[in-house]
């Protein structure tokens, strides 16, 4: 069984991310204060002599942070009252190259604070983070290498039974299998979900497992996902046929009746972007009751059909990454938005 990596650890590989980015923010912080202090020095210092009569040229001859060469024991002292015990005129002196040191030094390499390759977070601190935290997506690329037609029941007691998973569609043109391409989709989507700050499980990562889709669905469950997605390309014995639909659980009275709802407002949400990011055929959605892997699931879930691979030039734009690219940008978008995250 191809099971994912464990929760667990990538749980706490973010939290370890996140604190130490946490840490860094601290430290930046601390450097900024310094620097503030030290301009708050300067500028009293700058004050004061402009105030003292005769050194009102000195502070536009280019010296004028620097400390003045014959001080009145009056201004030292005046100074030195305003300044907390540590800081003395050296410092003062010392503040520029201080404080950049300090920043420098006291900053980790950037690239220690870059997520290993295998992880699925961005570089840069997601301003969608902080409101992401916590929200877990699960994502289901459809299918798998082979399919596994031994069957399982369609919902919880049902004595009527589904293969546990069929073998998908193919490229008409490319010849690709849709579990091939709704994996690379996946694993894209999951790498932008994850720059957002959402925790992202994937139900596979490659093509070699057997999961059926009862399997998949109590992944979802086991995770508390708050949006359960399964990602789908079409077939038809129509050429002619294409664009995109998303599917999503009708509600059958203990089965889906608590996740129907929520499922039909992320399909909405999926539908509506996928449309406005590709530009493909609109098919609007479909409520389903025949469907495994929402009869199981206990969160909401929604299957996107992203295209036809039987219609040759949807096929096509289904290879291309740029087209992907725009799946997985309306896809990000109705997710965030469905999640109230940015
Ligand atoms: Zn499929």
């Amino acid at each position: 069984m191809g099971r994912p990596p464990s929760r667990d650890k990538e749980t706490q590989e973010l939290i370890r991310r996140f604190q130490s980015r946490r840490a860094r923010r601290r430290r930046l912080n601390v450097a900024f204060a310094c620097l503030g202090g030290a301009a708050v020095v300067v500028v009293v210092v700058a004050a004061v002599l402009l105030l003292s009569g005769d050194a009102g040229n000195r502070a536009f001859s280019g010296s004028s942070t620097d400390t003045p060469g014959e001080p009145t024991t009056t201004l030292e002292e005046r100074v030195m009252t305003t300044l907390p015990p540590s800081t003395s005129d050296s410092s003062l002196n010392a503040v520029p190259s201080i404080t950049a040191s300090s920043v420098t030094s006291t900053l980790p390499p950037t690239t220690t604070s870059q997520p290993p390759p295998t992880t699925t977070t961005s570089q840069s601190p997601p301003t969608t983070a902080p409101r992401a935290a916590g929200k877990i997506v699960v994502l289901d690329p459809g299918h798998q290498a082979k399919g596994d037609f031994n069957t399982e029941p369609v919902g919880p007691g049902s004595t009527e039974k589904k293969p546990k998973v069929s073998s998908g569609t193919a490229g008409v043109v490319t010849g690709t299998p849709e579990s091939v391409l709704v994996l690379a989709v996946a694993l894209k989507l999951r790498d932008s979900l994850a720059s957002h700050g959402i925790q992202v499980v994937m139900t596979r990562t490659t093509q070699d497992v057997n999961i059926s889709n009862i399997e998949r669905a109590q992944l979802a469950n086991e995770a508390g996902a708050d949006l359960f997605v399964r990602i789908h390309a079409d077939g038809s014995d129509n050429s002619a046929i294409n664009g995109i639909h998303t599917l999503y659980p009708a509600s059958i009275k203990g089965w889906t009746d608590d996740i129907a709802a929520a499922s039909k407002q992320a399909a909405e949400l999926i539908q509506k972007e996928l449309i406005a990011a590709t530009g493909a055929r609109d098919r609007g959605l479909d409520a389903r009751s025949d469907m495994t892997g929402f009869n199981w699931s206990d969160v909401p879930t929604v299957l996107p059909e992203i295209g036809f691979m039987t219609n040759p030039d949807e096929d096509r734009l289904l290879a291309n990454g740029a087209y992907q690219n725009k799946i997985v940008q309306g896809l990000t978008r109705a997710i965030l938005s469905f999640l109230g995250v940015g």
